[in-house]
C-alpha cells in the first residue's frame, strides 16, 4: 500500500527496531514508548484497522496473538501486559495500518 507508514516499515523503506518477524507479521519497538516495553505488532497484509478484519483473517489474527504471547515471554512480561488496538481517529488511531500495541513494565492501571 503506497503512502502507508507501516507498509514502508514492513518493506524496510523506513527503518525500525525489529524484535520479531515472520511471513505474516512484524513486531518492532514503538518510537515513542508509553511503557518500558512498548512493542507494535503489525500484519504484513495491509488492513486499515480492526474494522477491516473478516473471517478470512481468522488465522492471521490468531497467529498474531500467538506471537504476542511469545514476545511477552521473551521480554519477561507475561505476568502483566496490555494489548491495545486503536480503531478510528476518535479512538486515537494515527497510523492507518492495523497494529497491536503491547504495553508492559509498569503499573498500567485498570480501564473503567
Ligand atoms: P496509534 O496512535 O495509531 O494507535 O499508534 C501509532 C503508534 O505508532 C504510536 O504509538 C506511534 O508512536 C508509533 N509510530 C508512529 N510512527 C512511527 C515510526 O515511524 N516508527 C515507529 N517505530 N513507531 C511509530
Ligand atoms: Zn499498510
Amino acid at each position: 500500500m503506497e503512502d502507508c507508514l507501516f507498509c514502508k516499515i514492513i518493506d524496510g523503506t523506513i527503518p525500525s527496531k525489529k524484535v520479531y518477524e515472520d511471513d505474516l507479521c512484524l513486531a518492532f519497538n514503538d518510537q515513542k514508548p508509553l511503557a518500558p516495553t512498548h512493542i507494535l505488532v503489525v500484519p504484513k497484509k495491509h488492513l486499515a484497522s480492526a474494522v477491516e478484519i473478516t473471517d478470512d483473517d481468522a488465522m492471521l489474527i490468531g497467529h498474531i496473538f500467538g506471537v504476542i504471547s511469545l514476545l511477552t515471554q521473551i521480554f519477561g512480561v507475561s505476568d502483566g501486559f496490555r494489548v491495545v488496538t486503536n480503531c478510528g481517529a476518535k479512538a486515537g488511531q494515527t497510523v492507518q495500518h492495523l497494529h497491536f500495541h503491547v504495553l508492559a513494565g509498569k503499573e498500567l492501571g485498570s480501564f473503567n
